[in-house]
């Protein structure tokens, strides 16, 4: 047994070298999940210097091991939730993931969660967990343009930098974060703008903040309304509504609207020329479908500028929705989650403007 004497010398010097030493004893770092879907960042080629390559061939411990700087920003553990290129995203892969980010962050010692993803398609995959996860703390998804086996891989600084955002509790409450090429990304404003360029991602709209070698800064908050202040929830949905994309272009009939109607769509968005404008045909013939109760939202495949209400086309009289700021591809992930739900055409007008 120690004596009462020794014991109260250790207790007093322990606690004086808790006062004395930074950072000792309050060593813990932030616990940040990883949870890996695929894409390039997780992809491999078979040499350092060719173009053609397979996503998703490396799993989620390997991509964390690549990165052991990462280990002193946070606690780091991971989860392969699915190893896909993100042009093979879908619902199920979508569902899993969004329960799982939940799930996570109500968990009381996780303090942030990245999530590896494709280019492709991450804007959308960004844009449904922005409208469906329930937190502020910080969800951040990063990708890469090279795979981990190229010259130069950019998979690397991307993870370092995601993870230094997802451990810094001033990105909570700003919405699901894309990090990539050192800019921080709010969900509902990125965009790919190049199909092979690693400064591919840009936000029309705006750019949340800057992330050098994990020193963050931020700017400003995110756009439209998003995670806890979001009407959309997933409880009790196994499935998202049929929603096509239609592109618009020169001479355009309305045979593949129809043909969407047919396939059984509850929703169509078409992605206009300039101002979400499409030839008398195609209009005529999205009437005709609206009528029959699929909601026909008019986007542009313009890369920047609002899609106004009844600006070119009297969205009033043909039943229309204006998709106001969102491409195509983030309307149809709007549509899908607001179509859980029977609505009328003046409260999907809403919900465009408000997200
Ligand atoms: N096709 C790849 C994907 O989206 C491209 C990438 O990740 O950069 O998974």
């Amino acid at each position: 047994m120690m004596k009462r004497a020794t014991r109260k010398f250790w207790q007093i010097a322990f606690a004086a070298i808790l006062l004395v030493v930074p950072g000792f004893g309050q060593s813990k770092l932030p616990n940040v999940v990883v949870l890996a879907t695929g894409g390039t960042i997780a992809g491999a080629a078979s040499s350092d210097v060719q173009a053609a390559y397979t996503s998703g061939q490396v799993g989620v411990d390997q991509l964390i091991a690549a990165v052991p700087q990462a280990k002193k920003l946070a606690t780091l553990r991971g989860e392969q939730i699915s190893n896909i290129g993100s042009q093979d995203m879908n619902d199920e892969v979508w569902l899993k993931l969004a329960r799982r980010v939940n799930e996570l962050a109500a968990m009381p010692d996780v303090e942030g969660i990245v999530i590896t993803h494709g280019t492709d398609t991450i804007e959308e995959t960004a844009y449904f967990l922005n409208l469906v996860v329930k937190t502020k703390k910080p969800v951040v998804m990063t990708a890469a343009m090279r795979p981990s086996t190229a010259l130069s891989a950019d998979g690397p600084l991307n993870f370092y930098n995601a993870v230094a955002v997802a451990a810094n509790q001033a990105a909570g409450g700003r919405g699901v974060l894309v990090v990539i090429n050192d800019w921080v990304h709010g969900a509902a404003s990125l965009t790919k703008t190049s199909t092979t360029a690693v400064q591919t991602f840009l936000s029309p709209l705006r750019l949340i903040g800057t992330v050098a070698y994990g020193d963050a800064e931020f700017y400003r908050g995110p756009v439209g309304r998003n995670t806890l202040d979001s009407e959309f929830s997933l409880d009790g949905v196994s499935a998202l509504p049929r929603v096509d994309i239609i592109e618009a272009y020169e001479n355009m009939d309305g045979k593949l609207i129809d043909a969407a109607a047919a396939a059984g769509d509850k929703g169509i968005v078409i992605a206009g020329v300039g101002n979400g404008n499409m030839t008398q045909a195609a209009l005529a013939a999205l009437a005709e479908v609206s009528k029959k109760g699929i909601v026909c939202v008019r986007s542009s495949r313009v890369v920047t500028g609002r899609v106004g209400r009844n600006v070119e086309v009297d969205d009033d009289k043909l039943g229309l929705i204006a998709s106001e700021d969102l491409s195509p591809q983030k309307a149809r992930v709007l549509l899908r989650l607001a179509l859980l739900k029977q609505r009328s055409l003046a409260d999907l007008q809403r919900i465009f403007q408000e997200y």
